[in-house]
């Protein structure tokens, strides 16, 4: 992968062996987990934590995905307002509250991620798009967020793509970042205050013995006062999540640096982290040596809630991908890919995370970002804390943390039903946005499928 694939990626620990003792064990080591030992490291200094990482630290989306960094907890404004209208002023403080802890604690721990505030822009490339960003505007504006709309002359004028009809710009709390790095300066933030981090330490089992957990792993065991389970789209220990999340495969493809006369055919001066804004969609973005990364469009679910290295490689996908770009992008013609990847994406029917707790509250998890979990994962690791040091706070008494969304079916009508809402999905962006019975029934209940 172009993002941990580099020669100063930080060395993997031997796996853990025989019995330890802590305060708090995390299990995995995403952003999520991270984040979780990182806080508690600092509410408590001197706490005994220990991460374990199935594989490596950063294996899983942590380092596979755009590094789009937005402070939205809600997986956008309008998806925050058709679920939480009477809370939304207090999630948009939230989120902007993380979005600025999240740089603060990269200026304090020294993390050099690569963090640049930059403008995102959702791109109109179908005369449908202007109606909707038109009014996504109008509640941007009303939540005091810095946006304008663009005609296709001023999108032109920043982004050079004869697909562009206008675009609606966003300038403040986004960010963009380097995610491995991202991931590889958590890690040693949290082994400075004293945290201990495990690579290869897959956690097999939770068991509650009398005021302790104990965890199984494949050469000993953790015995630990609290745990919180930080495994997002994969199968953790807790089979309880699998309930409400399911694996959604993102691809990814990046193209060879280039030159200066490709820069200069392609304009994109401001950097800007891009979006087209169909129901299924590329987000694109320059690399700080001037590749493009260019993800999305098919969101593949496998039957069972499947992951694995198996699904990393698409061929119809990663085509499919090359494809839109050069629609995208013709004076591209000829530029090749030098990276391309694939990586599991924990959804749920809301698109935004979801908590709960195990084992007498000993235990809690947190999973489900959809595709926003960048800057979320710091925030969700943040309520994973309060819940299971059983703090209440204004984080927990949140509709969003108190209910869970709406549970998947069981298989094989979950992945019937995700395959309907794909197709749906698709009919609805070749009809100019027309949403259909499907997906209209699935706007009446509150639930959907995104990425
Ligand atoms: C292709 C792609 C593009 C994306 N683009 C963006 C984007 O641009 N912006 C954005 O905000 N979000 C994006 N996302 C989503 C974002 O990456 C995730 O929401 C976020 O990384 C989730 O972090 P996490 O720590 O919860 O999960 P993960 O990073 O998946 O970490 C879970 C970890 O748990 C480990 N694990 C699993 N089981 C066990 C076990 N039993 N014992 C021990 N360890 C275990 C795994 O090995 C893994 O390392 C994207 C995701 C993908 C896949």
């Amino acid at each position: 992968m172009f993002w941990s694939d580099r020669d100063d990626a930080p060395v993997a620990t031997p796996p853990l062996a025989g019995t330890i003792e802590v305060d708090l064990v995390v299990i995995g080591g995403g952003f999520t987990g991270l984040w979780t030992a990182l806080q508690a490291l600092e509410d408590e200094p001197g706490l005994r934590v220990a991460v374990l990482e199935a594989e490596h630290c950063g294996f899983g989306a942590s380092s596979r995905n755009g590094g789009f960094c937005d402070s939205s907890l809600t997986h956008g404004l309008a998806n925050g307002l058709s679920h939480w209208p009477e809370e939304i002023e207090t999630l948009l403080r939230l989120g902007r509250e993380n979005f600025s802890g999240l740089a603060d604690s990269l200026e304090r721990h020294r993390i050099d991620a690569d963090f640049q505030l930059c403008p995102e822009i959702g791109v109109a490339t179908e005369p449908w798009h202007m109606n909707g960003l038109a009014e996504d505007i109008e509640h941007y504006r009303a939540f005091g967020e810095d946006v304008d709309l663009l005609d296709a002359e001023q999108m032109q004028a920043r982004v050079h793509s004869p697909t562009y009809l206008g675009g609606m710009i966003r300038r403040n709390d986004v960010a963009l970042v380097d995610p491995a790095r991202l991931g590889w300066g958590l890690r040693s933030a949290v082994e400075s205050l004293g945290g201990a981090v495990h690579d290869d330490t897959l956690a097999n089992a939770v068991y509650r013995k009398g005021s302790h957990l104990e965890i199984h792993i494949p050469s000993g065991r953790v015995l630990a006062d609290r745990a919180v389970m930080a495994t997002n789209a994969y199968h953790g220990p807790v089979r309880r999540p699998r309930r409400y999340t399911i694996p959604v495969y993102d691809h990814v493809l990046v193209t060879e640096p280039l030159s200066v006369e490709q820069m200069a055919s392609v304009g994109w001066a401001e950097r800007e982290g891009l979006g087209d804004v169909s129901n299924l969609f590329h987000y694109y973005r320059l690399t700080a040596d001037n590749r493009i990364l260019w993800g999305g469009y098919d969101a593949t679910y496998h039957f069972n809630n499947g992951v694995g290295a198996r699904h990393d490689q698409s061929d119809v996908t990663h085509t499919r991908l090359a494809e839109h770009f050069f629609e995208t992008f013709p004076q591209l013609e000829g530029l090749s890919f030098s990276h391309r990847w694939g990586g599991p994406i924990g959804t749920t029917t809301r698109f935004t995370a979801t908590w709960g707790t195990a084992h007498r509250g000993r235990l809690a998890w947190v999973a489900g970002y959809t595709g926003l979990g960048v800057g979320a994962s710091r925030f969700g690791a943040r309520v994973a804390l309060d819940l299971v040091f059983g703090r209440r706070t204004e984080r927990t008494e949140l509709q969003m943390v108190r209910k869970p969304p709406v549970p998947f079916p069981p298989e094989p009508a979950r992945w019937a039903g995700v395959q309907l809402t794909r197709k749906a999905l698709q009919r609805s962006d070749r009809r100019g946005g027309k949403r259909g019975l499907w997906l209209s029934l699935l706007d009446r209940f509150g639930v959907g499928f995104d990425s």
